[in-house]
């Protein structure tokens, strides 16, 4: 350790942040992070120059242009605002956003992210490096999309769905549509089935009627929507377009209002809005009855990947600048970073932020192997080998998304302390923004408590074919084996509790200890996946 200089006084105190800035200020995401260029190769396997190539063409825009327009658009006198009446009081509820936030929304979706001719993994890693970003009014969008264009692809079947799936996928004269996902209402988000949302069969339309409370992206073009069709207690699924064809240009939106925006914590450049559907046209998607099973299975699906992957991003972003920071500031005559206390927690950001990524990547393989589709029923009709690692997909992805952006919050927060008091600055760095943004990424998308008991609800059904210690030698295959067997072993222990809703002491003690759990797997999962890329 250097002694501290002595410090005489001035009154021209010389001190600056430009080398810290200057570095930041040129860093590309893609072509200065070794770690992701080796994760990438990996995983992608015969798609890495095609991938390669893709990203050194899109990593300077995400990382200078796009990445300074989100964080212009960031500032709290650009909030997006709601618009209600004009000035002939024509109702439009218009959401107003920062010319950046257009811009570059355009800009991101004309990449044609969903189109057939677009390769899953590039748009993975576009995805990965955008998500560098925060939200944005991006991330959400960008998910919701994914996840409409997923249902359409397998529902669209008549004249009016087949011409959304095409707006999305191929955009109609140079426009690519934007979607967003309307689920939950007043009385609770978790529980679906309990929605009471109306679908109405009218002179040949379907209308829906009731209000929705939580409807982020709510300047999209189309909504997948969840209702009841009246005198059903089933929960269907819709789409529904923002206006009906012609009335965008007039601002008449289809049969809906827009009744407030909420303001909220994080994610604060995408609005998130109470609605009340009044005779808005919708068209149905999927078996009436089936609408829980596929949005669960298939939009939440993308949506819940979206959430690990954006956590793997913001991680890797705070660990960089942290680190960075940390080479540049000095206390006490010393660099921070090197203080053992500070070594350490730099060194576990970094590690952590790689293995969420590796874990992000190759559970995006897998879920790729497997057709890229996950079904409801557990896959009674299936072989047992293909069923088996079906389940593994489903439950490493709600893992992967209660674990990932738990660690991502805290991460980020562990980041933003190397920065000392300008760690909670909004003006100094990114870091409390994609802090406040990971913090919603925890709550949409099903919370964590939810998450853990279907998980567990999962593998008590599945336990007569899929012992939960299979399940654990499964998913971590090529691990060391004690790490196996005692995760394995405390899995049976925990899963052989019949019911995590029963009211006794013992439930609240093995709920407790099946949150930490769950954590453990996930991380030794992880672990598995950094070790194939590091060799
Ligand atoms: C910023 C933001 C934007 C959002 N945007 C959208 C959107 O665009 N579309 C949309 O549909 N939704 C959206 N949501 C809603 C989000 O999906 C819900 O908040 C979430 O599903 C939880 O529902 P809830 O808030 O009603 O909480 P509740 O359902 O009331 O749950 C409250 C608490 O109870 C716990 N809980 C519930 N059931 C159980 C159980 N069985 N066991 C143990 N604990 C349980 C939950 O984990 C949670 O901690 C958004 C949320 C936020 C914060």
């Amino acid at each position: 350790m250097r002694r501290p200089p002595v410090s005489l006084p001035t009154r021209n105190n010389p001190y600056a942040f430009d080398e810290f800035l200057q570095w930041r200020k040129n860093v590309d995401y893609y072509g200065d992070d070794p770690f992701l260029r080796k994760a990438l190769e990996h995983f992608t396997g015969g798609d890495w120059e095609s991938v390669d190539a893709e990203a050194r063409k899109i990593s300077p825009l995400v990382s200078f242009r796009w990445r300074d327009m989100a964080e212009s658009a960031a500032v709290p006198e650009k909030r997006p605002f709601l618009m209600q009446y004009d000035g002939h009081h024509n109702r439009i509820d218009r959401i107003v956003r920062p010319r950046e936030t257009e811009i570059m929304e355009r800009e991101i979706f004309s990449e044609g992210l969903f189109s057939p001719l677009s390769s899953p993994w590039i748009k993975l890693m576009k995805m990965f490096l955008i998500y560098q970003n925060g939200e944005a009014c991006i991330a959400c969008p960008v998910t919701c999309t994914e996840g409409l264009v997923a249902i359409l692809e397998k529902f669209a079947d008549t004249p009016e769905t087949q011409c959304i799936l095409q707006h999305c996928r191929e955009g109609i004269d140079g426009d690519y549509a934007i979607g967003a996902q309307y689920l939950s209402e007043i009385q609770g988000g978790s529980d679906v089935p309990s929605n009471v949302l109306e679908a109405v069969h009218e002179d040949g339309v379907w209308r829906l009627y009731g209000t929705k409370f939580f409807c982020s992206a709510t300047h999209a073009d189309y909504a997948v929507v969840t209702a009841k069709p009246a005198g059903s207690d089933k929960v269907a699924l819709f789409v529904i377009p923002s206006w009906l064809p012609g009335d965008k240009e007039r601002e008449r939106r289809n049969g809906y209002t827009i009744d407030r925006l909420k303001w909220k914590l994080g994610t604060s450049e995408l609005t998130t809005a109470e609605m009340t559907l009044n005779g808005a046209v919708a068209y149905p998607l999927g078996p009436l009855e089936r609408g829980v099973a596929n949005v669960v299975g298939i939009v939440l699906t993308y949506s819940r990947l979206t959430v690990g992957l954006s956590a793997a991003a913001s991680m890797t972003r705070a660990a960089r600048e942290a680190v960075r920071y940390a080479a540049f500031r000095e206390a006490f005559g010393e660099k921070i970073g090197r203080f053992p206390m500070m070594t350490g927690q730099l060194r576990g950001m970094e590690r952590a932020a790689r293995r969420t990524t590796a874990g992000a990547f190759r559970l995006y393989r897998d879920f790729l192997e497997m057709g890229g589709e996950l079904k409801g029923g557990l896959g009674a009709d299936e072989p047992a080998g293909v069923r088996e690692k079906r389940f593994n997909i489903r439950e490493l992805i709600m893992l992967q998304k209660i674990s990932a952006s738990r660690d991502c919050t805290g991460l980020i927060h562990e980041a933003m302390s190397v920065f000392g008091g300008h760690g909670v600055m909004e003006d100094f760095s990114s870091l409390p923004r994609l802090y406040r943004d990971s913090a919603v990424n925890e709550l949409w998308e099903g919370p964590r408590n939810v998450l853990l008991s279907q998980i567990h609800r999962d593998c008590q059904r599945a336990s007569s074919w899929y012992r939960p210690s299979s399940f654990v030698a499964g998913i971590l295959d090529g691990a060391d084996g004690r790490i196996i067997a005692d995760l394995g072993k405390e899995m049976d222990e925990l899963v052989a509790h019949p019911s995590l809703v029963r009211q006794d002491e013992e439930t609240v003690a093995v709920c407790g200890r099946w949150d930490g759990f769950c954590d453990r797997l996930f991380h030794a999962y992880q672990d598995r996946a950094l070790e194939e890329v590091e060799g």
